[in-house]
Protein backbone atom coordinates (compact mmCIF):
# COMPACT_ATOMS: atom_id res chain seq x y z
CA UNK A 1 0.00 0.00 0.00
CA UNK A 2 1.46 3.86 -1.18
CA UNK A 3 -0.07 6.35 0.03
CA UNK A 4 1.51 8.87 -1.61
CA UNK A 5 0.32 9.70 -6.13
CA UNK A 6 2.53 8.24 -8.81
CA UNK A 7 4.68 10.33 -10.54
CA UNK A 8 2.54 10.85 -13.23
CA UNK A 9 -0.23 12.04 -10.95
CA UNK A 10 2.55 14.18 -9.36
CA UNK A 11 2.83 15.87 -12.96
CA UNK A 12 0.00 16.08 -13.46
CA UNK A 13 -1.62 17.97 -10.73
CA UNK A 14 1.38 20.55 -10.93
CA UNK A 15 0.20 20.93 -14.74
CA UNK A 16 -2.96 21.55 -13.91
CA UNK A 17 -1.78 23.94 -10.68
CA UNK A 18 0.36 25.44 -13.54
CA UNK A 19 -2.72 26.35 -15.55
CA UNK A 20 -5.37 27.40 -12.60
CA UNK A 21 -2.71 29.81 -11.26
CA UNK A 22 -2.14 31.30 -14.80
CA UNK A 23 -5.73 31.54 -15.90
CA UNK A 24 -8.62 31.11 -13.12
CA UNK A 25 -6.43 33.07 -10.04
CA UNK A 26 -7.23 36.65 -10.86
CA UNK A 27 -10.57 36.45 -11.43
CA UNK A 28 -11.57 33.67 -8.82
CA UNK A 29 -13.46 36.39 -6.20
CA UNK A 30 -15.91 37.66 -9.10
CA UNK A 31 -16.42 34.13 -10.55
CA UNK A 32 -17.92 32.81 -7.02
CA UNK A 33 -20.42 35.76 -6.94
CA UNK A 34 -21.40 35.49 -10.52
CA UNK A 35 -24.44 34.29 -11.79
CA UNK A 36 -23.30 33.32 -15.25
CA UNK A 37 -21.70 30.04 -15.87
CA UNK A 38 -18.40 30.46 -16.68
CA UNK A 39 -18.22 29.53 -20.57
CA UNK A 40 -14.86 30.83 -20.95
CA UNK A 41 -13.41 29.08 -18.32
CA UNK A 42 -14.95 25.64 -20.11
CA UNK A 43 -13.09 26.43 -23.02
CA UNK A 44 -9.82 27.16 -21.68
CA UNK A 45 -10.03 24.13 -19.66
CA UNK A 46 -11.36 22.11 -22.80
CA UNK A 47 -7.91 23.30 -24.76
CA UNK A 48 -6.10 22.22 -21.17
CA UNK A 49 -7.51 18.75 -22.00
CA UNK A 50 -9.33 19.55 -18.28
CA UNK A 51 -12.86 18.34 -19.78
CA UNK A 52 -13.56 14.43 -20.65
CA UNK A 53 -10.52 13.50 -18.46
CA UNK A 54 -12.11 10.13 -18.11
CA UNK A 55 -14.03 9.64 -21.20
CA UNK A 56 -12.84 7.04 -23.86
CA UNK A 57 -10.16 8.59 -26.37
CA UNK A 58 -12.61 7.19 -29.23
CA UNK A 59 -15.63 9.66 -28.07
CA UNK A 60 -13.36 13.17 -27.74
CA UNK A 61 -11.99 11.90 -24.33
CA UNK A 62 -8.50 12.18 -22.46
CA UNK A 63 -8.74 8.26 -21.63
CA UNK A 64 -7.62 8.80 -18.15
CA UNK A 65 -8.66 7.37 -14.83
CA UNK A 66 -11.65 8.85 -11.92
CA UNK A 67 -8.37 9.61 -9.61
CA UNK A 68 -7.36 11.66 -12.77
CA UNK A 69 -10.50 13.58 -12.74
CA UNK A 70 -10.31 14.12 -8.73
CA UNK A 71 -6.77 15.33 -8.89
CA UNK A 72 -8.22 18.48 -11.26
CA UNK A 73 -11.16 19.10 -9.66
CA UNK A 74 -8.88 19.21 -6.45
CA UNK A 75 -6.51 21.66 -7.66
CA UNK A 76 -8.94 23.75 -9.77
CA UNK A 77 -10.83 24.34 -6.51
CA UNK A 78 -7.82 24.82 -4.45
CA UNK A 79 -7.16 28.24 -6.60
CA UNK A 80 -10.61 28.90 -8.33
CA UNK A 81 -13.52 27.27 -6.05
CA UNK A 82 -16.27 27.87 -8.58
CA UNK A 83 -14.14 26.70 -11.25
CA UNK A 84 -13.69 23.49 -9.84
CA UNK A 85 -17.75 23.39 -10.98
CA UNK A 86 -16.72 23.12 -14.67
CA UNK A 87 -14.30 19.96 -13.89
CA UNK A 88 -17.10 18.40 -12.57
CA UNK A 89 -20.03 19.09 -15.28
CA UNK A 90 -17.34 17.85 -18.02
CA UNK A 91 -16.01 14.86 -15.84
CA UNK A 92 -18.39 13.56 -13.21
CA UNK A 93 -22.29 14.32 -13.75
CA UNK A 94 -24.61 13.31 -16.78
CA UNK A 95 -21.74 13.73 -19.34
CA UNK A 96 -20.31 10.71 -18.30
CA UNK A 97 -23.45 8.76 -18.16
CA UNK A 98 -23.70 9.91 -22.03
CA UNK A 99 -20.32 8.68 -22.69
CA UNK A 100 -21.37 5.48 -21.05
CA UNK A 101 -24.36 4.47 -22.09
CA UNK A 102 -25.29 6.80 -25.28
CA UNK A 103 -25.68 5.83 -29.03
CA UNK A 104 -23.21 6.95 -31.39
CA UNK A 105 -25.98 9.80 -32.99
CA UNK A 106 -26.04 10.79 -28.73
CA UNK A 107 -22.31 10.95 -28.53
CA UNK A 108 -22.06 13.55 -32.02
CA UNK A 109 -24.58 15.27 -31.05
CA UNK A 110 -24.08 16.20 -27.41
CA UNK A 111 -20.83 14.69 -26.47
CA UNK A 112 -18.44 16.93 -28.91
CA UNK A 113 -20.14 20.36 -28.01
CA UNK A 114 -19.97 19.49 -24.19
CA UNK A 115 -16.04 18.47 -24.07
CA UNK A 116 -15.42 21.27 -26.49
CA UNK A 117 -16.69 23.37 -23.35
CA UNK A 118 -19.47 25.08 -25.56
CA UNK A 119 -22.55 23.15 -24.58
CA UNK A 120 -23.79 22.11 -21.18
CA UNK A 121 -25.69 19.21 -19.90
CA UNK A 122 -27.59 19.09 -16.66
CA UNK A 123 -29.30 16.16 -14.36
CA UNK A 124 -33.53 16.30 -14.00
CA UNK A 125 -33.92 13.69 -11.53
CA UNK A 126 -35.64 15.41 -8.28
CA UNK A 127 -39.11 16.35 -8.62
CA UNK A 128 -41.39 18.39 -6.41
CA UNK A 129 -42.68 14.87 -4.77
CA UNK A 130 -40.15 12.87 -5.51
CA UNK A 131 -36.86 14.21 -3.64
CA UNK A 132 -34.95 11.33 -1.53
CA UNK A 133 -37.10 8.74 -2.79
CA UNK A 134 -36.57 9.50 -6.50
CA UNK A 135 -37.92 6.27 -7.62
CA UNK A 136 -41.50 7.84 -6.89
CA UNK A 137 -40.60 10.36 -10.02
CA UNK A 138 -44.02 10.65 -12.12
CA UNK A 139 -42.27 12.44 -15.57
CA UNK A 140 -43.63 10.15 -18.18
CA UNK A 141 -42.88 9.15 -21.24
CA UNK A 142 -45.49 7.62 -23.00
CA UNK A 143 -45.36 5.80 -26.59
CA UNK A 144 -46.43 8.42 -29.49
CA UNK A 145 -45.43 7.01 -32.48
CA UNK A 146 -41.62 7.14 -33.31
CA UNK A 147 -40.84 8.39 -30.01
CA UNK A 148 -42.14 9.56 -26.68
CA UNK A 149 -44.18 12.47 -25.36
CA UNK A 150 -43.07 13.90 -22.01
CA UNK A 151 -44.76 15.30 -19.25
CA UNK A 152 -43.63 16.94 -16.07
CA UNK A 153 -41.40 18.79 -14.18
CA UNK A 154 -38.08 18.50 -12.21
CA UNK A 155 -36.64 21.32 -9.28
CA UNK A 156 -33.71 21.96 -7.95
CA UNK A 157 -31.80 21.48 -11.09
CA UNK A 158 -28.24 22.25 -10.79
CA UNK A 159 -27.41 25.04 -13.92
CA UNK A 160 -31.08 24.63 -15.17
CA UNK A 161 -31.07 28.12 -16.04
CA UNK A 162 -28.01 28.16 -18.13
CA UNK A 163 -28.57 24.22 -19.86
CA UNK A 164 -28.82 23.81 -23.23
CA UNK A 165 -29.47 20.09 -22.34
CA UNK A 166 -31.01 17.73 -19.77
CA UNK A 167 -30.74 14.36 -19.00
CA UNK A 168 -34.34 13.85 -17.94
CA UNK A 169 -35.12 11.26 -15.39
CA UNK A 170 -38.45 9.87 -16.87
CA UNK A 171 -41.28 7.20 -16.00
CA UNK A 172 -41.79 4.38 -19.43
CA UNK A 173 -43.89 2.32 -16.61
CA UNK A 174 -44.33 1.24 -13.54
CA UNK A 175 -42.47 0.67 -10.43
CA UNK A 176 -38.17 1.09 -10.59
CA UNK A 177 -38.16 -0.84 -13.69
CA UNK A 178 -40.30 1.73 -15.65
CA UNK A 179 -37.08 4.33 -14.76
CA UNK A 180 -34.74 5.75 -17.91
CA UNK A 181 -33.27 8.63 -18.98
CA UNK A 182 -33.91 10.85 -22.11
CA UNK A 183 -32.18 14.11 -23.73
CA UNK A 184 -34.16 16.94 -23.91
CA UNK A 185 -32.96 20.39 -25.13
CA UNK A 186 -33.79 23.31 -23.62
CA UNK A 187 -35.84 25.25 -26.87
CA UNK A 188 -37.67 21.81 -27.55
CA UNK A 189 -41.36 22.83 -28.09
CA UNK A 190 -43.21 22.24 -24.59
CA UNK A 191 -39.96 23.05 -22.44
CA UNK A 192 -40.70 25.76 -20.33
CA UNK A 193 -38.77 27.71 -16.86
CA UNK A 194 -40.28 28.72 -14.35
CA UNK A 195 -39.83 31.56 -11.91
CA UNK A 196 -35.75 31.68 -10.62
CA UNK A 197 -34.74 30.94 -7.43
CA UNK A 198 -32.15 30.96 -5.57
CA UNK A 199 -30.02 28.22 -2.98
CA UNK A 200 -28.13 29.53 -0.09
CA UNK A 201 -24.85 29.16 -1.82
CA UNK A 202 -26.22 32.07 -4.71
CA UNK A 203 -26.39 29.35 -7.50
CA UNK A 204 -29.77 29.74 -9.41
CA UNK A 205 -32.71 26.98 -9.91
CA UNK A 206 -35.73 26.96 -11.41
CA UNK A 207 -38.60 24.33 -11.82
CA UNK A 208 -38.29 22.87 -15.57
CA UNK A 209 -41.63 21.81 -17.16
CA UNK A 210 -42.28 19.49 -19.80
CA UNK A 211 -45.51 20.08 -21.22
CA UNK A 212 -46.30 17.28 -24.07
CA UNK A 213 -42.52 17.35 -25.16
CA UNK A 214 -42.04 15.15 -28.18
CA UNK A 215 -38.53 13.12 -27.86
CA UNK A 216 -37.54 10.99 -30.89
CA UNK A 217 -36.91 6.91 -29.94
CA UNK A 218 -33.08 8.05 -30.89
CA UNK A 219 -33.07 10.59 -27.84
CA UNK A 220 -33.60 7.94 -25.41
CA UNK A 221 -30.42 7.21 -22.92
CA UNK A 222 -31.77 4.42 -20.90
CA UNK A 223 -35.01 2.80 -21.53
CA UNK A 224 -36.99 1.11 -19.40
CA UNK A 225 -34.84 -0.95 -16.59
CA UNK A 226 -32.27 1.48 -16.81
CA UNK A 227 -32.51 3.07 -13.34
CA UNK A 228 -29.60 0.49 -12.08
CA UNK A 229 -27.01 1.80 -14.66
CA UNK A 230 -27.96 5.43 -14.49
CA UNK A 231 -27.31 5.53 -10.43
CA UNK A 232 -23.84 3.47 -11.85
CA UNK A 233 -23.49 6.30 -13.37
CA UNK A 234 -24.54 8.82 -10.48
CA UNK A 235 -22.00 7.44 -8.14
CA UNK A 236 -19.72 9.19 -10.12
CA UNK A 237 -21.35 12.59 -10.02
CA UNK A 238 -21.00 11.53 -5.66
CA UNK A 239 -17.16 11.63 -5.98
CA UNK A 240 -17.79 14.99 -7.55
CA UNK A 241 -19.64 16.53 -5.62
CA UNK A 242 -17.31 15.18 -2.38
CA UNK A 243 -14.35 15.97 -4.26
CA UNK A 244 -15.71 19.61 -4.08
CA UNK A 245 -16.72 19.66 -0.97
CA UNK A 246 -13.50 18.73 0.64
CA UNK A 247 -11.54 20.89 -1.61
CA UNK A 248 -13.48 24.03 -0.38
CA UNK A 249 -13.11 22.97 2.88
CA UNK A 250 -8.93 22.67 2.54
CA UNK A 251 -9.39 25.71 0.64
CA UNK A 252 -11.09 27.50 3.47
CA UNK A 253 -8.46 25.79 6.22
CA UNK A 254 -5.99 27.43 3.78
CA UNK A 255 -7.03 30.71 3.80
CA UNK A 256 -7.73 30.46 7.94
CA UNK A 257 -3.97 29.52 8.03
CA UNK A 258 -2.49 31.85 6.16
CA UNK A 259 -4.54 34.31 8.29
CA UNK A 260 -3.94 32.88 11.72
CA UNK A 261 0.19 33.32 10.92
CA UNK A 262 -0.08 37.11 10.18
CA UNK A 263 -3.38 38.33 11.98
CA UNK A 264 -2.24 39.97 15.57
CA UNK A 265 -4.57 40.18 18.27
CA UNK A 266 -3.57 40.70 22.18
CA UNK A 267 0.06 41.08 21.23
CA UNK A 268 0.63 37.79 19.65
CA UNK A 269 -0.03 35.97 16.32
CA UNK A 270 -3.46 33.95 15.92
CA UNK A 271 -1.48 30.71 15.41
CA UNK A 272 0.03 31.31 19.21
CA UNK A 273 -3.22 30.97 20.87
CA UNK A 274 -3.76 27.29 21.75
CA UNK A 275 -7.70 27.65 21.31
CA UNK A 276 -7.06 28.07 17.87
CA UNK A 277 -4.34 25.74 17.67
CA UNK A 278 -6.66 22.70 18.45
CA UNK A 279 -8.85 23.99 15.85
CA UNK A 280 -6.52 23.06 13.13
CA UNK A 281 -5.28 19.93 14.39
CA UNK A 282 -9.19 18.98 14.11
CA UNK A 283 -9.51 20.34 11.15
CA UNK A 284 -6.11 18.70 9.45
CA UNK A 285 -7.37 15.42 10.91
CA UNK A 286 -10.76 15.73 9.11
CA UNK A 287 -9.14 16.69 6.24
CA UNK A 288 -6.67 13.63 6.20
CA UNK A 289 -9.23 11.34 6.76
CA UNK A 290 -11.77 12.63 4.37
CA UNK A 291 -9.09 12.39 1.74
CA UNK A 292 -8.14 9.20 2.13
CA UNK A 293 -11.88 7.98 1.74
CA UNK A 294 -12.07 10.10 -1.32
CA UNK A 295 -9.20 8.25 -2.79
CA UNK A 296 -9.86 5.56 -1.53
CA UNK A 297 -12.90 5.07 -3.95
CA UNK A 298 -11.66 6.33 -6.78
CA UNK A 299 -8.86 4.99 -6.65
CA UNK A 300 -10.39 1.44 -6.41
CA UNK A 301 -13.08 2.77 -9.32
CA UNK A 302 -10.33 3.00 -11.74
CA UNK A 303 -11.84 3.55 -15.10
CA UNK A 304 -15.02 1.82 -14.42
CA UNK A 305 -18.13 3.11 -11.74
CA UNK A 306 -16.94 3.60 -8.19
CA UNK A 307 -18.50 1.19 -5.50
CA UNK A 308 -21.53 2.32 -3.95
CA UNK A 309 -20.50 1.99 -0.67
CA UNK A 310 -17.53 3.19 -0.78
CA UNK A 311 -18.81 5.97 -2.76
CA UNK A 312 -21.57 6.71 0.30
CA UNK A 313 -19.03 6.46 3.29
CA UNK A 314 -16.68 9.25 1.32
CA UNK A 315 -19.30 11.45 0.57
CA UNK A 316 -21.37 11.63 3.61
CA UNK A 317 -17.42 12.05 5.63
CA UNK A 318 -16.44 14.70 2.84
CA UNK A 319 -19.58 16.68 3.05
CA UNK A 320 -19.83 16.75 6.73
CA UNK A 321 -15.94 17.94 6.79
CA UNK A 322 -16.29 20.04 3.87
CA UNK A 323 -18.83 22.21 5.99
CA UNK A 324 -17.27 21.72 9.03
CA UNK A 325 -13.36 22.74 8.46
CA UNK A 326 -14.92 25.86 6.43
CA UNK A 327 -17.31 26.59 8.93
CA UNK A 328 -14.05 27.00 11.62
CA UNK A 329 -12.14 28.71 9.25
CA UNK A 330 -14.61 31.40 9.13
CA UNK A 331 -14.57 31.51 12.44
CA UNK A 332 -10.75 32.14 12.74
CA UNK A 333 -10.80 35.14 10.16
CA UNK A 334 -13.88 36.72 12.47
CA UNK A 335 -15.47 39.24 10.58
CA UNK A 336 -13.31 38.77 7.31
CA UNK A 337 -14.15 35.38 7.68
CA UNK A 338 -17.97 36.39 7.42
CA UNK A 339 -17.31 39.08 4.73
CA UNK A 340 -17.28 38.56 1.06
CA UNK A 341 -14.21 40.05 0.54
CA UNK A 342 -12.75 35.81 0.96
CA UNK A 343 -14.05 33.15 -0.22
CA UNK A 344 -14.45 31.07 3.13
CA UNK A 345 -18.14 32.21 3.12
CA UNK A 346 -18.36 31.04 -0.39
CA UNK A 347 -17.13 27.51 0.80
CA UNK A 348 -19.03 27.00 4.00
CA UNK A 349 -22.29 28.30 1.87
CA UNK A 350 -21.80 25.66 -1.06
CA UNK A 351 -20.41 22.69 1.39
CA UNK A 352 -23.39 23.54 3.05
CA UNK A 353 -25.53 22.34 -0.32
CA UNK A 354 -23.62 18.79 -1.02
CA UNK A 355 -24.71 17.82 2.84
CA UNK A 356 -28.09 17.51 0.70
CA UNK A 357 -27.61 17.41 -2.74
CA UNK A 358 -26.81 13.96 -5.19
CA UNK A 359 -28.09 11.97 -1.64
CA UNK A 360 -28.18 13.22 1.55
CA UNK A 361 -25.60 12.48 4.33
CA UNK A 362 -28.70 10.70 5.77
CA UNK A 363 -29.61 9.00 2.71
CA UNK A 364 -26.10 7.89 2.28
CA UNK A 365 -26.21 6.85 5.94
CA UNK A 366 -29.34 4.28 5.42
CA UNK A 367 -27.24 2.95 2.52
CA UNK A 368 -23.76 2.78 4.25
CA UNK A 369 -25.99 0.89 7.24
CA UNK A 370 -27.20 -1.62 4.43
CA UNK A 371 -23.35 -3.18 3.63
CA UNK A 372 -22.82 -2.72 7.27
CA UNK A 373 -25.63 -5.62 7.92
CA UNK A 374 -25.62 -6.89 4.24
CA UNK A 375 -29.43 -7.00 4.14
CA UNK A 376 -31.98 -3.84 2.42
CA UNK A 377 -34.10 -1.79 4.83
CA UNK A 378 -37.46 -1.01 3.52
CA UNK A 379 -37.89 2.91 3.98
CA UNK A 380 -41.45 2.39 3.36
CA UNK A 381 -44.26 2.11 5.41
CA UNK A 382 -45.33 -1.60 5.54
C1 LIG B 1 -27.30 22.50 -4.09
C2 LIG B 1 -28.22 21.47 -4.65
C3 LIG B 1 -28.04 21.03 -5.95
C4 LIG B 1 -28.92 20.07 -6.48
N1 LIG B 1 -28.75 19.68 -7.80
C5 LIG B 1 -29.63 18.80 -8.33
C6 LIG B 1 -29.53 18.41 -9.71
O1 LIG B 1 -28.62 18.85 -10.43
N2 LIG B 1 -30.44 17.56 -10.22
C7 LIG B 1 -31.44 17.05 -9.46
O2 LIG B 1 -32.22 16.27 -9.99
N3 LIG B 1 -31.58 17.38 -8.14
C8 LIG B 1 -30.69 18.26 -7.58
N4 LIG B 1 -30.82 18.62 -6.26
C9 LIG B 1 -31.90 18.05 -5.47
C10 LIG B 1 -31.39 17.04 -4.46
O3 LIG B 1 -31.01 15.85 -5.09
C11 LIG B 1 -32.50 16.84 -3.42
O4 LIG B 1 -32.64 18.07 -2.72
C12 LIG B 1 -32.21 15.69 -2.47
O5 LIG B 1 -32.30 14.46 -3.11
C13 LIG B 1 -33.15 15.71 -1.24
O6 LIG B 1 -34.47 15.76 -1.66
P1 LIG B 1 -35.47 16.86 -1.02
O7 LIG B 1 -34.81 18.18 -1.10
O8 LIG B 1 -36.78 16.69 -1.67
O9 LIG B 1 -35.56 16.49 0.51
P2 LIG B 1 -36.45 15.32 1.15
O10 LIG B 1 -36.29 14.06 0.38
O11 LIG B 1 -37.82 15.83 1.36
O12 LIG B 1 -35.74 15.11 2.56
C14 LIG B 1 -35.85 16.05 3.62
C15 LIG B 1 -34.95 15.60 4.76
O13 LIG B 1 -35.36 14.30 5.22
C16 LIG B 1 -34.28 13.39 5.16
N5 LIG B 1 -34.78 12.06 4.78
C17 LIG B 1 -35.58 11.75 3.73
N6 LIG B 1 -35.80 10.43 3.68
C18 LIG B 1 -35.10 9.88 4.71
C19 LIG B 1 -34.89 8.55 5.18
N7 LIG B 1 -35.44 7.49 4.57
N8 LIG B 1 -34.09 8.36 6.26
C20 LIG B 1 -33.51 9.42 6.88
N9 LIG B 1 -33.67 10.71 6.48
C21 LIG B 1 -34.45 10.93 5.39
C22 LIG B 1 -33.34 13.96 4.09
O14 LIG B 1 -32.01 13.51 4.27
C23 LIG B 1 -33.50 15.45 4.34
O15 LIG B 1 -32.66 15.85 5.40
C24 LIG B 1 -29.95 19.56 -5.71
C25 LIG B 1 -30.12 19.99 -4.38
C26 LIG B 1 -29.27 20.93 -3.84
C27 LIG B 1 -29.46 21.39 -2.43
Amino acid sequence: MNFNLTPEQTEFQTAVRRFAEKHLKAGALARAHSDDYPTDVAQLMAAQGLLGITIAEADGGQGGSLMDAVIAIETVASVCPRSADVVQAGNFGAIRVLAEYGSPLQKEKYLQPLLAGKALIAVGMTEPGAGSAVTELVTSATPDGEGFRVNGSKIFTTHGPHADVFLTYVRFGPGVKGIGSVLIETKMDGVTLGKRSRFTSGEEWVEIFFNNVYVPKDMVVLGEGGFKKQIAGFNVERLGNTARSLALGRYAYEEAREWAMQRKQFGRLLCEFQGLQWKFADMRIKLDAAQLLLYRAATNADTGFPSPTETAIAKAYCNQTGFDVSNEAMQVLGGMGYSQESLVEYCMRRCRGWMIAGGSIEILKNRIAEAVFDRTFSQRPN
